[in-house]
């Protein structure tokens, strides 16, 4: 009979080590899981956007919603804002919201658009939640249960707190053996398998299975197997971001419900509206600009705000060739990273954490087949990704600097790309060219930022275009708006009342 899988050890105690500890502890109540994080090396501290998958796994790992945030500084969040993304002016806007059009896959949407109702942007016609995001309206009421939403929803939180709240989780409630000790190095087994860390405080850790949480550090991965990284450098381009955190001017000041982010001359700043404070960043290319000229971007955006030196950090984009190799999977940074718009790092975490507690191999003679399938479906989706966000650079029309014409080089997109362009002259994005399950941006996402971004395609009549239904699916969204608007409280006020009251359990 071959070893059979009973202890995992995951190394790094950053979001990535503490979400995938608690997803394969809540799902697999036998099984040994360590957690193994070093005393010296900080977690990276920064991502405070999230996917709606997070109240999926947020469930699973069963937490309660209110504690969270409470503990984690949690506003919600209902999709993205762009601003100055197409062209650079004061009136460029649009929006990619979280909620599927209405009659989504029902009715030929954005034919019936582009046919009767071009003047008005895309996303206001087919969805509510543009209009609950520029009224800043909370995607649930006082009276809606823990993790169910008006809305669909996800969350801008508190890094650094969400860490520690998913480790005192772990611990207390999923029985996580949590080691603080530094791994210095590795030993094998004969056949080329790890089969225990060596580490500077807590001698050596043995396990069946480990997990490389280590960020950029990558030391199981990348150190010790040697996995090739995969550079996307030469497709987007951003490798810095500059961070602060910034005060409100007033303790009552709206909280938006929305990622702002908004282009610059050589990368975008987000900007993000937490209880206490808003997290704002400058994403830029170094090869386009220099760090001063970076800072001095994110200075005019504050517009004259007192701030402290904003944080360095620096990427690589990229991921690496193979994620899960031999008895390692590597989540998180050290799988990969390309930069946050978008906000898909955690929710590709979560993915991973997911796949890994449901078809956690029972034995060592089944994780080959295992890892084999693990590696073509994260790389299809890091390749999905990639495209998506690449998306958003080519089908802007800014010229003001060689980073956004750099961007728009056939050079830069990946073929596949370029060929859905091509079929989205004449035909809208369909499920037909997302056909995984699981897709992080489904095709509704693609037909937010084509459309948001001024694509203009010229569509082929079909008989299944349905135009009567699609114009009752926009009149249905704009009832829903109607309704919704006076009854969702304001995003603020929603927030205080769950700190203070909670809310009903799920
Ligand atoms: C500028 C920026 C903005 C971002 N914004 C977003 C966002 O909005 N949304 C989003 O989803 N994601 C975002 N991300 C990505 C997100 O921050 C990460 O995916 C997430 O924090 C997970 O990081 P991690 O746990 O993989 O790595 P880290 O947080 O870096 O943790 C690494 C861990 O490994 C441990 N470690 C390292 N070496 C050793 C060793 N030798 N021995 C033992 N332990 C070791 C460290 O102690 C640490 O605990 C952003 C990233 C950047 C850079």
């Amino acid at each position: 009979m071959s070893k059979p899988i009973e202890h995992v050890v995951v190394v790094g105690g950053g979001s990535a080590g503490w979400l995938t500890a608690a997803v394969l502890a809540a799902e697999h109540p036998r099984l040994s899981v360590t957690l193994v994080e070093s005393p010296g090396v900080p977690p990276i501290g920064v991502g405070e956007g999230t996917w709606p998958s997070m109240r999926e796994t947020l469930q699973r790992i069963k937490v309660s919603e209110a504690a969270f945030f409470r503990e984690c500084d949690v506003a919600f969040k209902q999709g993205s804002r762009f601003d100055r993304w197409v062209d650079g002016g004061a009136d460029d806007v649009y929006f990619h919201p979280f909620s599927l059009p209405q009659g989504y896959g029902e009715a030929n949407l954005a034919a019936a658009w582009r046919q009767g109702h071009r003047d008005v942007p895309f996303a206001d016609l087919v969805s509510y939640q543009p209009h609950l995001c520029k009224q800043g309206r909370a995607p649930k009421q006082p009276q809606t249960p823990e993790f169910a939403g008006v809305a669909n929803y996800s969350y801008h939180l508190d890094a650094g707190k969400f860490g520690v709240f998913l480790q005192q989780h772990c611990v207390d409630k999923l029985r996580v053996r949590h080691v603080l000790a530094h791994v210095d190095d590795i030993v094998p087994t004969g056949d080329g398998d790890i089969a225990a860390l060596r580490t500077r405080e807590a001698g050596t850790i043995e396990g069946d299975l480990f997990v490389d949480c280590t960020g950029m550090a990558a030391l199981l991965i990348g150190r010790h197997y040697g996995v090739p990284f995969v550079s996307q450098r030469d497709v987007l381009f951003n490798d810095r971001a500059l961070a602060v955190q910034v005060p409100y001017a007033a303790p009552d000041t709206p909280i938006p419900s929305q990622t702002t982010s908004t282009a610059q001359a050589c990368g975008w700043i987000w900007d993000i509206g937490l209880p206490t404070r808003r997290g704002i960043g400058h994403v830029y290319s170094s090869t386009h600009c220099s760090d001063d000229e970076a800072e001095r971007t994110l200075r005019a955006y504050l517009g004259g705000i007192d701030i402290p030196t904003p944080r360095r950090i620096a990427f690589d984009p990229g991921y690496r060739a193979r994620f899960w190799e031999r008895n390692v999977v590597a989540i998180g940074l050290s799988a990969g990273f390309i930069e946050p718009l978008e906000a898909s790092a955690l929710a590709l975490v979560e993915l991973s954490a997911a796949w890994l507690a449901d078809d956690l191999p029972a034995t060592r003679a089944q994780m080959d087949t295992i890892a084999t399938r693990f590696n073509d479906a994260f790389l299809y989706r890091w390749e999905r990704i990639i495209d998506f966000l690449k998306l958003h650079y080519v089908l802007s029309k800014r010229t003001d600097s060689a980073y956004w014409i750099d961007h728009r080089a056939a050079r830069t997109q990946s073929a596949r790309l370029r060929e859905l362009l091509a079929l989205w002259r004449t035909r809208a994005p369909s499920r037909r060219d997302f056909p995984r399950i699981e897709e992080i941006f489904p095709s509704a996402s693609w037909q937010y930022i084509l459309y948001g971004m001024g694509f203009t395609p010229e569509f082929t009549e079909r008989a299944s275009d349905a135009p009567a239904r699609a114009d009752q699916y926009f009149r249905e969204a704009a009832r829903l708006t109607a309704r919704m608007l006076p009854q969702l409280p304001a995003n603020r006020e929603m927030l205080d009342h769950i700190r203070q009251y909670g809310m009903p359990p799920g």
